[in-house]
Parts: C-alpha cells; sequence; structure tokens
C-alpha cells in the first residue's frame, strides 16, 4: 500500500500484534476462485438516475443515444463531457457552458455526476489518507458495497492505491483484505471514482485548493502522479474492469496519467498477465514472497494453481519488459518464515535475467494476524544480499499504519451483508449478481 522506496531506519515492528486468527480457518478452493471471478455488476447502475461519472467513452456514448442524442452528435457530445468530467471534475451539468441548455436539462432529468459515498476519511500523522467509499447500490437489497482506498503523498509523487474488488477471493496468509468473505468485482467506472473522490478531497482540480494543512506533493505536478492496484482484492481477476478503468484514467484528453506510473499488483493470476501488458501497458508487479512452492503454497495460496516456475515464465513473457521497464517484485518479511540469507540468495537467483526491482515490504500487522514483521536486522541483512547481486533492494516505508492503510491492512465492513446475499441467493433474487460468498461458504 505505499510507494516510498527508501529505507526506513526505524523499527517496523512497532504496532502490537495479536494472535488469534480464527477466520483464517476454512481453505480456499480453486473451484470458488474461479467462480467469483466472473461476478459482476453493470457499469453505473445506480437507481435514481445513473452517475456517469467512471464511464468509459463507449459507456458515454451509450448514455448518450439512450437519451435521443443523434448519431452524428455523439463524438462531439462525448467529447465535451469527457472534458468536463475528468478534465474539470464538473459536479453538476450546469457547469458545463459549452453544451446547450436543452441537452444539460436531458442529462440532468436522466442522469447525475454524483460520486461514490465517502464514508469516512483519515489522515494518518504521515499524511496517508484513507477513504472508506460506499458505491452506489445495485438494487433494493444492496446498500451499497464498501472499499478502502488509500492517497500517499510524497513531496515529488503522490500515489493513489484503488481497490479493485471487494474484498478478495484469495486468502493470502499474511494479508487482511483476505479474510474478507465477500467479495464482488468492481466495475470499471467504480475503480475510475476512487480517482475522482480522491481529487475532489484534496482539491486536485483546475480552481480547487487542497484542505488546509494537507500533505500535498509541491513539486508542482499533479496531487495524484501514481496509480498502485495494491488496495482490496486481486485485478487479475477483474481484468477487462481494470484495463477498461486504466484506459479512462490514462486518456491524454481526461485524467491523463501516463501507463508508466500505473502499477498492477498480481499475486499470480498467469493467464491474465501477458494480456494485461498488450492491452493496458502498464508496470506490473509480482507478490512473490516466497522463494519455495511449499511455503508459497501457504503464504500466496493461488500458487497452488500456478507455481513459481510458471509465474516466472510468464513474468518473462510479459509485454514491453527491459532495464528501463522492470517487474517489481513484492516480498513480505515475514519474522522466521521467508527472512533467511537462504531466502535471499535464492531470490537473486530465480530472477536471474528478467529485469527486475525487488520491494521488500516490513509486515504490516492486523487484528488477528498470526505473523510478526522481521526484525530490522533481518531485514537490512536481506536486503545487502539482494543489492550485492546488483538489485536495488529498497524498503517500502509503511506508511498510515496509524490508520489502518498499510499493505495488507485493508478490510471494510461489506462482509456484515453476508446473511443478507445468502439470503438473496436462496431466494433466486441474485441481487444484479453482486454478493459472491467466498472461503467455502
Ligand atoms: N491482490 C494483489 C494486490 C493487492 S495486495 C496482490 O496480492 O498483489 C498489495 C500488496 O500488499 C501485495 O504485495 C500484498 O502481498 C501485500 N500485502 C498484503 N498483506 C500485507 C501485510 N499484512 N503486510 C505487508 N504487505 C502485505
Ligand atoms: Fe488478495 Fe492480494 Fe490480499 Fe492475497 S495479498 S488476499 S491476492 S489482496
Amino acid at each position: 500500500m505505499a510507494t516510498a522506496l527508501d529505507i526506513a531506519k526505524r523499527n517496523p515492528n512497532a504496532a502490537p500484534l495479536a494472535v488469534s486468527d480464527a477466520a483464517r480457518a476454512a481453505g480456499q478452493t480453486a473451484l470458488s476462485i474461479e467462480k467469483t471471478a466472473e461476478m459482476s455488476v453493470a457499469a453505473g447502475a445506480a437507481p435514481g438516475g445513473a452517475s456517469l461519472i467512471g464511464l468509459t467513452r463507449d459507456q458515454l456514448k451509450d448514455s448518450l443515444a439512450a437519451i435521443g442524442v443523434a448519431e452524428r452528435e455523439l463524438k462531439m457530445r462525448v467529447a465535451q463531457l469527457w472534458h468536463w468530467i475528468y478534465l474539470r471534475g464538473a459536479k453538476d451539468f450546469s457547469e458545463m457552458t459549452n453544451v446547450g441548455k436543452e441537452l444539460r436539462a436531458r442529462l440532468a432529468a436522466a442522469y447525475t455526476l454524483t460520486r461514490p459515498q465517502v464514508v469516512s476519511e483519515q489522515v494518518s500523522k504521515d499524511g496517508t489518507r484513507k477513504w472508506l467509499i460506499r458505491m452506489a447500490s445495485t438494487g433494493p437489497l444492496d446498500k451499497g458495497a464498501e472499499i478502502e482506498c488509500v492517497y500517499i503523498p510524497e513531496v515529488d509523487r503522490g500515489t493513489l492505491c484503488v481497490s479493485s474488488q471487494v474484498g478478495c477471493t484469495l486468502t493470502c496468509s499474511f494479508c487482511h483484505t483476505g479474510t474478507q468473505r465477500l467479495v464482488r468485482n468492481l466495475t470499471s467506472a467504480e475503480i475510475v471514482a476512487q480517482l475522482i473522490v480522491a481529487r475532489d478531497s484534496i482539491g486536485d482540480w483546475p480552481d480547487a485548493t487542497p484542505p488546509e494543512g494537507a500533505f500535498v506533493p509541491t513539486d508542482g505536478g499533479r496531487f495524484v502522479s501514481n496509480i498502485v492496484f495494491m488496495g482490496m482484492g486481486e485485478p487479475l481477476y477483474n481484468t477487462d474492469n481494470v484495463i477498461d478503468a486504466i484506459g479512462v484514467m490514462s486518456d491524454n484528453e481526461g485524467l491523463g496519467l501516463s501507463r508508466r506510473r500505473i502499477t498492477v499488483s498480481t499475486s499470480g493470476v498467469v493467464p491474465q498477465m501477458e494480456r494485461l501488458g498488450a492491452e493496458a501497458n502498464t508496470m506490473l508487479a509480482i507478490s512473490l514472497h516466497a522463494v519455495r512452492d511449499e511455503l508459497r503454497d501457504v503464504l500466496v495460496p493461488i500458487n497452488r494453481k500456478y507455481d513459481i516456475k510458471q509465474l516466472l515464465d510468464a513474468c518473462r513473457a510479459y509485454p514491453g519488459l527491459s532495464n528501463a521497464r522492470r517487474i517489481t517484485f513484492e516480498y513480505v518479511m515475514l519474522k522466521g518464515v521467508n527472512d533467511s540469507d537462504a531466502d535471499a540468495r535464492e531470490l537473486v537467483r530465480l530472477l536471474r535475467g528478467i529485469p527486475a526491482k525487488i520491494n521488500l515490504i516490513p509486515f504490516n500487522p492486523w487484528p488477528g494476524s498470526k505473523y510478526e514483521c522481521s526484525d530490522w536486522e533481518r531485514i537490512e541483512r536481506f536486503s545487502e544480499i539482494v543489492f550485492r547481486a546488483g538489485y536495488a533492494s529498497p524498503v517500502r516505508t509503511p506508511r498510515g499504519r496509524d490508520i489502518l492503510a498499510a499493505c495488507g491492512q485493508l478490510k471494510s465492513e461489506t462482509e456484515k451483508l453476508r446473511a443478507r446475499a445468502r439470503m438473496m441467493a436462496e431466494q433466486g433474487i441474485g441481487a444484479e449478481g453482486v454478493y459472491a460468498v467466498g472461503n467455502g461458504e
């Protein structure tokens, strides 16, 4: 959840660790992983006037056609809306001064520019911000899925960590999100909306200003300059929507983020990796965390399906790799589990020939987690072995730990809806396919 690449000269083990982890007792089957990954809801399907926020050009075109805008006008009208929504951050159709009054009225009658609701905003003492965001309801029985999104400001960049799913079907044993049982894919609009919400909150639009005292980059660039798909969920179980969202976020006539400043992190969904590279052309991060299959099977259970060899072969084949465009390998430092000198040496051996960066992540504890973060001396020693082998080996400075905003600490309360989801499933209501129940339930 953070991208600071400097070595933090302090003990990352500061936060207290709890011990029990009953939620993790149930195993995850490959079958339920695949099944859940297909769940989705229609983009922009908000009742009472769907919001146009986050839509792709094609979706906007359809929305305009649906209110009777003539075919020959569609392209021009889409361009106008695009400009107001994504370049100017418009919140009301009345701001769209170059759109005729009559069309503005028709738009306002049918649609909104409503953002997902910010349920809470927490600001860490290090300036990191975490928002709990409630997505629009998808049906009468849905109060709206909740996800978390984190903003990590630095002097020369601002990184937004976005979620791709509500919860995660995978059950990596060190990750808080993995304990959340209810899962659904976010639509591409809901993914893009996280960026819009963040820019609203930190005043990152023309003519807007950041809130009093907010920590934002001071280099004159955008307050949100980088995106990492490292929030809740496995992006490559939601590849279509993630690719569409990246298309909107990187569009030069709108939000305009460079694809090279967008990083998608995956636990290793091997069959989707090439497609991500070919279609989204973003940077790739791999949650490796172990160098032996027996251990990775436990830490990152998707390894039972796609083992380390298959994963690294897919990395070698990732489109556009070069020394200037390296894959980031994430490695969480777990005390006595994966942090020995032999592990470090095996890590550099495995990555030989792949343009790579290695990102050591101090383990971030969460309530009920059963691991401890490696001691600082151990992390330094591990980092040194990696460094001597020719890799930059930055240790990710934990950010926002005091507000549970650091890597792997995110989890929303949406799972409280579990009973209702089950009831709907039993009654065949389906709630537009909203909630799947993971973890073998
Ligand atoms: N599902 C994707 C992206 C989200 S997780 C993935 O797994 O890659 C983002 C990063 O945080 C991953 O590298 C993940 O392994 C790491 N992470 C998860 N839980 C963590 C924890 N408790 N402490 C530190 N890093 C953690
Ligand atoms: Fe899911 Fe990633 Fe957490 Fe694993 S580390 S449970 S894939 S969010």
